[in-house]
């Protein structure tokens, strides 16, 4: 077990499925409507706390009702809170999802009145009992302060950063991370291309130009990329469940399960395999509470 830190946001996600997506100015019934407490870095320290490590989630909060019901979710998974800053007024981030049913899209309406967790905040942050740092590529600048004075101050502390969306100068966060997890969405972008060959031309071109770095892609139904710290690709595939009833989360899933490897000493290859293996498992059920 070991004692981990998760610097990002948390989100309410209001999930309703429809039968189509509906037309503009239309009215239509949600067929299911499902509310829970999302964001990427707390959904990784979810499945994480579940995977028998201690977490601490370090974010911003706002005392309205959604911020307790949150509060009240991470608590159900012993996730501590004492890092984060409390602030009056606000709304917490929150997610309007529509899933279609006929082709599982979900379009996301998402909106925020709440500050960045600052590297203030951050800076606050007793380090000496952390085995390893988990960062959402977000906040850009405040977020180059954190990992630089991680880097000074606890250079053998790991550090993994998820890079989900392109955001202005967010590669100037890639050299601090030994461990960088893209998203297809990001990578593909990238790439002007999501061929399984954009991954790879990806993983091998950032490497020559972040030499040292372990870095990861997951490819949704496609399994995941890796390339090592000495440059070897590696593919992983999906491990697909009997049916695929859910796929919100399994980035944040995956990653978790990558960090749970690397944190038990595994190589890159076998931390995609255990990526693929328990976000394939949690496509077959609906939320996080699957393991
Ligand atoms: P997200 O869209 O949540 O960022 P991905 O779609 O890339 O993440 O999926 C993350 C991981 O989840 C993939 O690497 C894969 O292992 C697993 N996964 C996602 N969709 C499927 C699927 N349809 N079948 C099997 N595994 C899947």
């Amino acid at each position: 077990m070991a004692n981990l830190i998760g610097v990002g946001i948390a989100t309410l996600d209001i999930i309703n499925s429809v039968e189509r997506y509906p037309d503009e100015d239309a009215e239509v019934r949600a067929v299911s409507q499902r509310i829970c407490r999302g964001g990427n870095v707390t959904n990784t320290l979810v499945v994480l706390a579940q995977l028998g490590h201690h977490c601490q989630w370090a974010g911003v909060l706002s005392d309205e009702p959604d911020g307790a019901r949150i509060l009240a979710d991470l608590a159900h998974y012993q996730i501590g809170t004492a890092l984060c800053r409390t602030i009056e007024g606000g709304k917490v981030p929150t997610s309007y999802i529509t899933q279609n049913q006929q082709n599982g899209s979900r379009t996301i309406i998402h909106h925020r009145d709440l500050p960045e967790f600052t590297f203030r905040d951050f800076e606050q942050i007793d380090l000496a009992s952390c085995d390893w740092l988990h960062f959402e590529g977000r906040n850009v600048a405040d977020t180059e302060m954190m990992l630089a004075h991680v880097a000074k101050k606890s250079p053998a502390l790991p550090c993994s950063l998820e890079i989900e969306k392109a955001r202005p100068e967010i590669e100037v966060l890639f050299k601090y991370a030994g461990t960088l997890l893209f998203s297809k969405k990001y990578v593909s972008e990238q790439e002007d291309n999501d061929c399984p060959e954009s991954a790879i031309n990806f993983l091998e071109t950032s490497h020559r130009q972040f030499p040292k770095k372990r870095m990861i892609c997951a490819w949704g139904a496609e399994g995941a990329y890796g390339i090592d710290q000495c440059g070897v690709v590696y593919h992983s595939p999906p491990s697909p469940p009997a049916n695929v009833i859910d796929t919100l989360g399994a980035g944040d899933t995956f990653n978790a399960a990558v960090i749970d490897s690397l944190i038990n000493g595994q190589s890159t290859a076998e931390a995609i395999k255990n990526g693929c293996r328990i976000a394939g498992q949690k496509c077959g059920h609906i939320g996080l509470d699957f393991i």
